[in-house]
């Protein structure tokens, strides 16, 4: 009898159980992992440049424009014509773009309002030059998703790669005393730069790692590097808006050709570099054909 009732009890936690596990495989795959994460893609680090999309003397001009200078580019980028990888220092330069070549945002950010988010998407498509990022009306259909934390250290916002997504912090920014345009602007300029390491563009700042302007706290007009607006230090020129620059579409060229699906992208800037897409105030322009 009270072997019996072990065994019955055994049976039932046994059955409980094995529908716990069902329901967890069942929403595992027909939800996606993102109910629970911010990114559904997984990161993709091949590290190669498909020999397909550029001719050898494109991808040196392509490298040559990405090489910059003292606080612009990034010279790490020069493999990408010499050794046909696509690395930072050394190390293959991570995207999240997918297998489709488009990437899907979702965003839960009230801190970016869902207007930023689409004109950041439209912006890259004008800088690409046909379709490469598109906002989805669902997470699960998204590669990642574009939501608020904290941090404790003064960091504006982040691209992880490690399941975290697109992430902003809104306490840490302190531009109120900016006017209203500029903080839209530089807001919309970290958007436009978070969205760019998910397409495999490290930063664009100058030296091996792309860094020397944030180190010597230099800010540019490359929304690859540290883009600000509205400082006596600021480059003039980012009080117009947010402005792509030749820097910027060439490092897209070489992050499009690192892909799961190798795209085409921004080839426009092998032939006019001056061209661009500026976006200024919830208005985008751009005299790119
Ligand atoms: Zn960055």
């Amino acid at each position: 009898m009270h072997r019996t009732g072990g065994i019955w009890l055994a049976a039932i936690l046994a059955v409980i159980l094995m529908g716990f596990l069902g329901y967890r495989v069942t929403h595992h795959v027909v939800k996606g992992p993102n109910q629970q994460y911010y990114q559904r893609t997984k990161t993709d680090r091949r590290g190669r440049i498909d020999r397909g999309i550029y001719t050898q003397s494109q991808l040196e001009k392509l490298t040559m424009i990405t090489h910059g200078g003292r606080y612009g580019g990034n010279t790490s980028l020069d493999t990408a014509a010499t050794q046909h990888v696509y690395q930072l220092n050394g190390h293959n330069l991570p995207n999240i773009v997918g297998p489709d070549g488009v990437l899907k945002l979702y965003t839960k950010s009230t801190f970016m309002t869902p207007e930023m988010v689409q004109d950041a998407a439209t912006y890259w498509n004008k800088l690409a030059g046909k379709r490469i990022v598109v906002v989805v009306n669902q997470q699960y259909q998204s590669d990642e998703v574009i939501h608020d934390g904290q941090h404790d250290r003064h960091v504006l916002g982040g691209q992880t790669y490690n399941g975290q997504g697109i992430k902003f912090y809104p306490d840490n920014w302190q531009i109120s005393a900016l006017s209203a345009k500029n903080q839209k602007n530089w807001k919309e300029a970290a958007l436009i730069h978070e969205i760019g390491h998910a397409l495999g563009i490290p930063h664009l700042g100058g030296g091996l790692l792309g860094s020397n302007a944030a180190n010597a706290g230099v800010s540019i007009t490359d929304f690859m590097g540290p883009w600000a607006v509205g400082g006596t230090h600021t480059p003039i020129q980012n009080e117009y808006g947010v402005r792509s620059t030749a820097v910027d579409a060439a490092a897209l060229a070489l992050a499009g050709a690192s892909w799961q699906k190798p795209q085409r992208l921004a080839s426009w800037v092998l032939t006019s570099p001056t061209r661009g897409v500026t976006y200024n105030n919830g208005r985008i322009t751009s005299t790119i054909p």
